[in-house]
């Protein structure tokens, strides 16, 4: 395994191209597709082959649609073969937030629906045999008394609103039962959460949709959506899919196909890193809980233990990818800030990969033009609610909008600052953060 460098980095010598990620490092072989390469003809073409359009494309699948998935790169370039493979209960956005903008009835329906997408998540992996490490237990951790208050708080709302009565809050000494570090005053223990490796998963339910029926195209980037004669004609510099709907499932990489959809989003970088394996004895020092782990911070740092025994740890938001090494040594800083024990940290391989984040946070769901649905801006919550988006949009194609609906009828307004969305938001990250800090 290379150190110190990105993966996503081309091969400089001519030999094998390195694998992107640990992640594809780790996962099993996947036959390469081939780009589309003629004009054809579907119920459905879905733009984007990560979570989101894939689990849309097995759900109209399913349901009986002819259905056509172009991806611009491989199945899992975005963030969905690059995040940090935490399933975490509930919204990016606070409820009690979530509740000011959408009020209790939509409010409610979406924390049911947000509990359904964990469950999914696993019935998927269950009934399609997916072999992705999946495993419960989340902790939240606190590294500062605002910030437990803010869990208390959590959990209580969790439990006296939505009946989620599951995570306990956990001071020291009970915390260091779960995670070995000084950095933290409390925790709040979720086993409704958990963990997963998100490319094997994803790459297990893009398996599931092709032997449903679904065909999928690699290196088919979308220019271009033309409307003609009632259907919609999605075109590739060298082919064409006539479709009646599409579904647009680029997230934070759409870019500029559809502008107005892509300005409600800002494009956060996020960064993620492995250690070489630890021993026995590091792991049960540091991770004696073996549990996903974020912390409370507007710019988490989330980590995990992945089942090759390395520390898998993510930390942003930045708002650009940086070079390697600039990225080595943030992460080596944030991770030896959570283990000391660790310092000076090895890594065995780092990458990036870009959030989309909406300006609630709540994702962006709904219709952005006839026949053309859209699911976005997950806001770094989206490794179990990309599952559920792709249902609600399969439920809205066959004329049962009424879930999709709870989602669009929120009005997702664009970021001020253009092409600066990005940098700006990050920035604040940081500040809120550094805030966090000082306590
Ligand atoms: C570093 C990182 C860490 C994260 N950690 C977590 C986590 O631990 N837990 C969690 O819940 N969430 C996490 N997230 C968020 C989560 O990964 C995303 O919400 C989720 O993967 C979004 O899936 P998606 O399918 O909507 O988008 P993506 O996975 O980004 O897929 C979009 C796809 O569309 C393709 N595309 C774009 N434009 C076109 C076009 N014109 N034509 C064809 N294809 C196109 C892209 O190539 C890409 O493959 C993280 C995100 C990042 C970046």
């Amino acid at each position: 395994m290379q150190t110190r460098r990105d993966r996503t980095a081309p091969s400089r010598r001519g030999s094998a191209p390195r694998p992107p990620t640990w992640y594809h490092a780790s996962a099993r072989p996947f036959t390469a597709l081939a780009p589309l390469d003629d004009a054809v003809d579907a119920d459905v073409c879905v733009v984007g082959g990560g979570l989101t359009g894939v689990s849309a494309a097995l759900a109209l699948a399913e349901r009986g649609y002819r259905v056509v998935l172009l991806e611009a790169g491989q199945i899992g370039d975005g963030a969905s073969g690059r995040n940090g493979g935490q399933l975490v209960t509930g919204f990016s956005c606070d409820m009690r937030e979530l509740r000011r903008h959408a009020g209790p009835a939509a409010s409610r329906a979406m924390w049911d629906m947000g509990l359904e997408a964990m469950a999914l998540v696993r019935s998927r992996v269950a009934r399609h045999a997916i072999d992705c490490d999946l495993r419960r237990g989340y902790l939240f951790a606190a590294g500062t008394p605002r910030q437990r208050a803010g869990l208390a708080e959590t959990a209580e709302d969790w439990a006296t609103v939505y009946r989620y009565t599951g995570p306990r809050l956990l001071d020291r000494p009970d915390l260091t039962r779960l995670v070995g570090s000084d950095s933290y005053v409390a925790g709040l223990a979720d086993p409704g959460g958990g963990q997963i490796h998100p490319l094997e998963y994803l790459r297990g339910l893009a398996g599931a949709a092709r032997l449903a029926g679904t065909a999928m195209f690699e290196h088919s980037r979308v220019l271009a959506i033309e409307r003609a004669g009632g259907r919609n004609c999605v075109r590739t510099a060298q082919a064409e899919v006539r479709a009646r709907f599409v579904v647009l499932a680029g997230n934070a990489y759409l870019e500029g196909l559809h502008p107005p959809l892509h300005a409600r989003l800002a494009p956060v970088a996020s960064h993620v890193a492995v250690t070489p394996p630890l021993t026995p004895g590091t792991l049960r020092r540091i991770m004696p809980g073996n549990v996903a782990v974020c912390d409370w911070a507007p710019a988490p740092d989330y980590y995990r233990v992945t089942g090759d025994a390395r520390l898998l740890f993510g930390a942003g938001a930045r708002y650009r990818a940086g070079d390697d090494g600039g990225r080595d040594r943030f992460l080596k800083r944030r991770i030896a800030r959570v283990f000391p024990s660790l310092d000076p940290v090895q890594l065995d391989c780092s990458w990036s990969g870009l959030i989309g984040v909406t300006r609630t946070r709540i994702p962006d769901i709904g219709r952005s033009g006839p026949d053309l649905f859209h699911a976005q801006g997950f806001s770094g919550h989206g490794v179990a609610l990309t599952g559920l988006a792709g249902v609600l949009v399969a439920e809205a194609v066959a004329g049962t909008a009424e879930r999709f609906d709870v989602f669009a009828a929120l009005r997702h307004r664009p970021f001020p600052g253009g092409a600066l969305r990005g940098p700006l938001l990050a920035l604040a990250a940081s500040w809120f953060r550094l805030r966090e800090r000082l306590g």
